[in-house]
């Protein structure tokens, strides 16, 4: 059987690995020139040093752990070496069609007809969509667009900015990305960091003393288990509580809008 794979990032990778693995002929078709999608070094979106934010206990393959001197939180360098090293591993690269980007798929009675933007095309039984849900930026245009003096970035572009010694800065987005990028600045010497946020934002370290046993532990081993999700689900709101949050966050937006 042969399967598409769009994208080379680690969905993408893990998808022609397991395909391989069951005997199908796997095709992955990347349009960038290299492998690791978000984390890729050359075409990526996040930024030199940024470091996971879950444990390289979660964030890895289930049959391919990092190695044994792998820092708790890897930087993005090394995430994009442990994604090279499991393409080796698996030998996934000859599977990989890099520098194409797939345009358009049509439906076929037996299969599926994959369109290249080079205008070539091939044929599959299968198509698996890994095409990523955080690789397109999105930056508002600033209202004065003549300022010149103002530098204004995306958070996937934070290292054109890497002279801020004395400036001030504000942060936009109360994320995982904003609450880094804010430390990143102090860290690089900005004279004053403010930090928009439109929502409550908890600021948690990395690791936190476990209650029970008084060690220190990586954050993901408290949040992300089965267990929470149980107790998330049990403690889930009322619809009439839902509703009434979402009206009066909006409320809260509308009269900030009319205030501004
Ligand atoms: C700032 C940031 C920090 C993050 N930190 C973590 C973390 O610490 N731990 C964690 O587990 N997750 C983290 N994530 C989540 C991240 O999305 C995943 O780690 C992971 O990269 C998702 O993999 P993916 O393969 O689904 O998508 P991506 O990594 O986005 O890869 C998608 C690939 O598809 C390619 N593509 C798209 N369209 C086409 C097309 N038409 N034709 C050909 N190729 C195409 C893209 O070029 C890209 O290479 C973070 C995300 C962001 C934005």
């Amino acid at each position: 059987m042969k399967i598409a794979i769009i994208g080379a990032g680690p969905a993408g990778l893990v998808a022609a690995k397991e395909a391989a693995e069951a005997g199908m002929a796997p095709t992955i078709y990347e349009k960038n020139n290299s492998i690791g999608g978000l984390w890729s070094e050359e075409d990526g979106h996040v930024w030199k040093g940024m470091r996971t934010n879950l444990s390289k206990w979660t964030c890895s393959f289930s049959d391919f752990p990092w190695p044994i001197d792998a820092e708790l939180f890897p930087k993005s360098e090394n995430v994009q070496a442990y994604l090279k090293s499991y393409c080796l591993e698996f030998d996934l690269e000859k599977h990989l069609r890099l520098g194409q980007e797939v345009c358009c798929i049509e439906t076929l009675s037996d299969g599926f007809k994959v369109r290249l933007s080079n205008k070539q095309a091939e044929v599959f039984d299968k198509v698996i969509v890994a095409s990523g849900m955080f690789s397109r930026p999105w930056l508002p245009k600033p209202k004065r667009e003549n300022e010149t003096s103002v530098v204004h970035v995306h958070s996937s572009n934070i290292d054109r900015i890497s002279d801020v010694s004395g400036r001030a800065v504000c942060v936009i987005g109360g994320s995982f990305s904003g609450i880094e990028i804010s430390q990143l600045l102090v860290e690089r010497g900005a004279s004053k960091v403010y930090f928009v946020s439109d929502s409550n934002t908890w600021v948690i370290p990395r690791r936190v003393i476990d209650d029970s046993t008084g060690h220190e532990i990586p954050i993901d081993f408290l949040f992300y288990k089965r267990k929470e999700k149980s107790v998330d689900e049990h403690a889930r709101p009322k619809r009439i509580i839902k509703y009434l949050t979402f009206l009066s966050r909006n409320l809260a937006i509308l009269g900030w809008r009319i205030l501004s």
